[in-house]
């Protein structure tokens, strides 16, 4: 029985990944290890997150680093601090930006839900292209000079959204904002692995990139990075620190915060709300540290074994199962499982059935729309693989003949 279980909260399996709505990645042993001993004493978070900077420096090469609570927080810190840099009224005012430059340039077709984390800061998002592809109106995306076209005196910075197979690519980006001045923020919450991501954005020029501590990395979910210019980070964790103290005790970690640069002690600015505590950020830097080192990558052969051998399970289901290579260095392959054409049941209802049954199941749910389930090993425990490849045999073998009637899922229900 799981500590869940006490307040009527059923674990899952879960075949979906380190995706956040399903708790993020699973913490490895050393990194539980660390959250308890770091649990044990007390430490000031300044004197902390500039030890941690300086963990971040070395493994990313930017000049300084700070660990937020999630990418999205380093987002919002790192509009806060292009917006305000050590500006007191400025850091006093946000999310008000009246009165200086507050437009961040954006591709339109890199916009999403995820850059709230940047307008609640108080930056106003401009759209600049097209992605003339999708809307099947042309062969042309999103182009360098319309981010130059896009900016004036109201501009503050270049929000980017790395992906595989973003346009324009970042080098050409930031050559246009280097010419005008204006820093470049990068989401890369999601793009790691491959590891050399953790340097290769900031190589490009990002002036800051946030990255998830709680997807790939395996620290706590709620963590993430923000790296990039040490001017930047002193303004972002100024913003995030607690700072009741008296003006004449505080005495910041010079390699973290640039005190000569704020004529005063600012008072709890807008990341105050998201904080991290002293054993997330200890948990994330020996999960980082994991992470950088390769060891992860010892259990790909193991997630290849457990996707073979569901594969094999499923060898006599209305489906066809296909082991997806991985197009990244240290990803994972997928399995992809493609439901016959003419069940009468949709991968959509499949994918319901599989999460509302005992034990409930959750499957990469973002191709549903092709009939094709995903299963991602990288959250998956070895005692998951057995019962997840019987809950899929189940499942896809009741596809095949019950008409679309609405299936019993109370947990207590037989296996056909
Ligand atoms: C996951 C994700 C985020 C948010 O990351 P958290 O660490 O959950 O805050 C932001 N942007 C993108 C593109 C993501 O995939």
């Amino acid at each position: 029985m799981s500590i869940y279980e006490r307040w009527g909260v059923r674990p899952i399996i879960n075949a979906s990944g380190t995706v956040t709505r399903l708790g993020g990645a699973r913490m490895p042993e050393q990194v539980l290890a660390a959250l308890r001993q770091a649990a044990e004493h007390s430490v000031p978070l300044d004197v902390l997150q500039a030890a941690a900077s300086r963990q971040l420096a070395e493994q990313t090469g930017a000049e300084a680093g700070l660990v937020t609570g999630g990418a999205a927080a380093a987002l919002t810190l790192g509009t806060a601090a292009i917006l305000a840099g050590h500006d007191l009224g400025r850091m006093e005012r946000l999310p008000d930006c009246r009165g200086f430059p507050h437009e961040m340039v954006v591709a339109r077709e890199q916009r999403s839900g995820y850059d709230h984390a940047v307008r609640a800061a108080g930056a106003r998002l401009v759209e600049v292209g097209f992605n003339e592809i999708v809307s099947n109106a042309g062969v042309r995306r999103t182009e360098a000079w319309e981010y130059e076209a896009a900016f004036r005196s109201e501009t503050c910075g270049v929000l980017y959204v790395h992906a595989p197979h973003s346009q324009p690519p970042l080098v050409e980006v930031v050559e246009v904002a280097r010419r005008h001045g204006l820093p470049v923020l990068v989401d890369a919450a999601g793009e790691l692995p491959p590891r050399r991501h953790l340097r290769d954005l900031l190589a490009a020029g990002a002036d800051l990139v946030a990255f998830s501590g709680g997807k790939a990395i395996r620290g706590p979910q709620g963590t993430g990075i923000l790296c990039g210019r040490r001017e930047l980070i002193s303004s972002a964790a100024l913003q995030m620190l607690d700072m009741d103290d008296h003006p004449q005790l505080w005495h910041p970690p010079e390699d973290l915060i640039l005190r000569e640069r704020v004529a005063a002690l600012p008072r709890h600015g807008i990341g105050r709300g998201l904080k991290v505590s002293k054993e997330e950020i200890v948990a994330l830097l020996v999960a980082l540290e994991l992470f950088t080192s390769g060891k992860y990558d010892e259990q790909l052969p193991l997630y290849r074994e457990w996707l073979e051998a569901i594969g094999q399970r499923l060898a006599d289901c209305p489906a066809t199962c296909r082991l997806a290579e991985p197009a990244q260095p240290g990803r994972w392959p997928l399995l992809e499982i493609t439901l016959a054409t003419g069940n009468p049941v949709s991968a959509f209802e499949v994918c319901r059935r599989l999460r509302e049954g005992d034990p409930p199941v959750h499957v990469g749910h973002g191709r549903l729309a092709d009939g094709k389930l995903v299963v991602d090993p990288s959250c998956l425990r070895d005692e998951d693989v057995a019962a997840l490849a019987d809950r899929l045999r189940t499942e896809l073998l009741r596809a095949r003949g019950t008409g679309g009637e609405r299936p019993n899922t109370s947990p207590t229900r037989q296996r056909p």
